[in-house]
């Protein structure tokens, strides 16, 4: 029996720790040994998705990184139909994409989604790349510009990691944070936030133990006033408004 049948999220999370618990009781190498590198060699066809926005089970819209490690199908055990996708390299969400804006349009104003779930994850080429100083070449370091920028605006944390894979790490939650703000600036996704409670959440995909983390960002952080299932107050010199499940009420002082 699923846990938070009602909570899609909630429920990827729980059959994703299920599915993680599963892989490593039947092979106890599998994680630690993925965690060492890719050799992606099977290709099957792809399976088209079911999009109907009358489902009524609405798939999340994931935007995820193109790495062969993290499927987002296989590492959350659900199945075709179940999650809309995107992935780039390094999971950068720039507000000039037109890919990544375009899938966001979609999933959020047509098929309407109930959650934006962004997810990076650990051992990120993408990450490795914009840690280090050298030129990747051809439009990849026009691909990691911001990626680079995310670096350079936390120089000194970063800088103070001696341990490459945990700075690794650091970057990739940095860059998760970085891509949620940016959808939190979306017209679309504010007003889905706001008309419908839509939920937006930045996550991270531990390769070396298969599990995801949840970073607490967006809609459960500061960008998400009252829907965090706490109040939020803004006090002005005459008035109050508290924000409560993503609607504002103002009372008069
Ligand atoms: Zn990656």
């Amino acid at each position: 029996m699923p846990l938070h049948p009602d909570d899609h999220f909630l429920y990827a999370l729980s059959s994703n720790n299920a599915w993680a618990g599963y892989k490593s009781h039947q092979n106890p190498h599998f994680f630690p040994k993925l965690a060492d590198g890719q050799t992606p060699q099977i290709r099957k066809p792809f399976s088209p998705l079911s999009n109907s926005p009358q489902a009524n089970r609405l798939p999340p819209v994931w935007l995820g990184c193109s790495d062969s490690r993290c499927p987002e199908t296989t590492i959350l055990g659900l199945q075709p139909g179940d999650v809309f996708v995107h992935r780039n390299i390094a999971n950068i969400i720039a507000p000039t994409d037109i890919n990544t804006s375009a899938v966001i349009e979609y999933a959020v104003a047509h098929l309407k989604v109930k959650h934006v779930v962004l997810c990076g994850h650990t051992s990120c080429g993408g990450a490795a790349a914009a840690l280090g100083d050298s030129r990747v070449g051809g439009v990849l370091d026009t691909w990691l510009a911001p990626l680079r920028a995310v670096r350079y605006a936390n120089k000194e944390v970063l800088d103070a990691m001696k341990d490459e894979r945990a700075r690794g790490t650091k970057i990739a939650e940095l860059n998760v944070e970085a891509g949620v703000n940016v959808l939190m600036a979306n017209v679309t996704v504010r007003e889905a936030i706001e008309e419908r409670g839509l939920q937006v959440h930045g996550c991270l995909f531990e390769i070396g133990c298969g599990r995801i983390r949840d970073l607490g960002l967006g809609t459960k952080g500061r960008g998400g006033l009252g829907l965090d299932g706490q109040e939020d107050v803004v006090r002005g010199r005459h008035a109050q408004i508290v924000f409560r499940g993503g609607r504002g009420e103002m009372s008069v002082k």
